[in-house]
């Protein structure tokens, strides 16, 4: 005779909402033994899937929300357990039940902000165009070559707008007709998304798809690795296909094209550092590289834990929205990394790393030691 779990219920709820694959698991650990927390603190995966098994996830604890979803355990887990659905199956119905604690406190706030705004910052939606003033920036039109999408955080935050303007610039630079949507702009959805959200991303998704759309989009440039994956792989899931391209990808292809031409040294020892959403999620590595390995005088090293073993900076799966003590950051791991291995730049091509390797530089007071760029802000530098 069978016997049924006295949780059933809560299992086919981890089901229905995206977690089957919880019951792959064998325990095995290996997930754990990849997990960048445990560099910094104890956490593990390999449990909380053992109690989804089960149907007993302690939602209220901050375990479930630990995940960055940075993808390193899925690559090793041999029975493809696909963590990263699994934790958001458990983040969504704990969203369901309403928990609510000191630490979802600012995850509630930027869900409100969110539906309102179309930003997370609670910033009016008519200030999401004025990181452009001065620049030269077309509102995007029908037969313009490309849309350029700078995510909320280029557009808003004060230290990340300068990758919006970066872009801008060299777009101008190399004669690319392309325009912004600005104010009809809304967030791509994604890190909402991974903290259960549903609805909000659904939302946000459909909002931006039918502007898109309204709009005659064919081909969207984007800052953030983090809408690139979404515009990209999750986008389809409504029936919409866009081309989508990250700027390391189009920066690459303008200077092999000779639109862009770079002009000057840049004299300086540079270590790249991998975002987790666009090397491993989705595979691009080489072009920014290529970029950075154009420029006459840059010496690029490469990071002990570099390409598909990257080491994430912690801020995605939503944590961009949680505080994490400064001991438990892995972007301080980064920095000292970066300074170990001699570098005066760490680069990188996500709004999302820059944010936590500037507050790891700044944090470890760091600031005299090294500089962290994205790589547009390299190349606006030398062209
Ligand atoms: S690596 Fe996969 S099978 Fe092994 S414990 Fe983790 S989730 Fe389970
Ligand atoms: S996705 Fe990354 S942060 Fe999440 S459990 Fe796996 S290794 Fe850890």
């Amino acid at each position: 005779m069978e016997t049924e779990s006295p949780f059933k219920d809560i299992i086919d709820e981890i089901k229905e909402l995206g977690g089957d694959a919880v019951k792959f698991c064998y325990q095995c650990g290996k997930c754990d033994t990849v997990c960048p927390w445990n560099k910094v603190t104890t956490f593990s995966m390999r449990k909380l899937i053992r109690e989804a098994t089960f149907g007993i996830p302690e939602v209220e604890l901050e375990e479930v929300w630990r995940c960055t979803t940075c993808g390193k355990c899925s690559k090793e887990c041999p029975r493809d357990v696909k963590q990263i659905d699994d934790v958001i199956a458990i983040r969504r119905m704990a969203m369901g039940y309403g928990v609510s604690n000191a630490l979802l406190k600012p995850v509630r706030s930027a869900s409100a902000s969110l539906a309102a705004e179309g930003n997370p910052f609670v910033q009016e939606r008519s200030k999401r165009a004025d990181w452009a003033e001065g620049l030269n920036v077309k509102t995007f039109t029908e037969e313009m070559e490309v849309l350029y999408f700078p995510c909320c955080y280029v557009s808003y935050d004060k230290r990340l707008r300068e990758i919006a303007q970066a872009t801008a610039s060299i777009l101008n630079k190399a004669g690319v007709d392309f325009g912004i949507l600005g104010t009809k702009e809304n967030c791509c959805g994604e890190s909402i998304r991974k903290t259960g959200n549903e609805d909000v991303f659904k939302s946000l998704a459909r909002e931006n798809i039918k502007t898109f759309i309204d709009n005659g989009v064919k081909k969207i440039l984007v800052s953030s690795p983090h809408c690139y994956h979404t515009f990209k792989n999750e986008y389809p899931e409504f029936k919409a296909n866009f081309e989508v391209v990250h700027t390391s990808e189009y920066l690459f292809e303008l200077i092999n094209e000779g639109r862009l031409q770079i002009n000057k040294e840049y004299a300086k020892k540079v270590a790249y550092h991998d975002p987790c959403y666009l090397g491993r999620h989705n595979g691009i590595y080489d072009e920014p590289r290529g970029v950075l390995k154009k420029i006459p005088g840059l010496e690029l090293s490469e990071m002990i834990e570099s390409r598909e073993n990257s080491l994430c900076c912690g801020m995605g799966g939503g944590r961009i929205w949680i505080d994490t003590k400064m001991s438990e950051r892995f972007s301080n791991l980064r920095i000292e990394e970066a300074i170990g291995l001699g570098a005066e730049v760490l680069a990188t091509s996500c709004p999302y790393c820059i944010d936590a390797l500037e507050g790891s530089r700044s944090g470890l007071n760091h600031e005299d030691v090294i500089q962290v760029k994205d790589i547009t802000e390299i190349i606006q530098e030398v062209i």
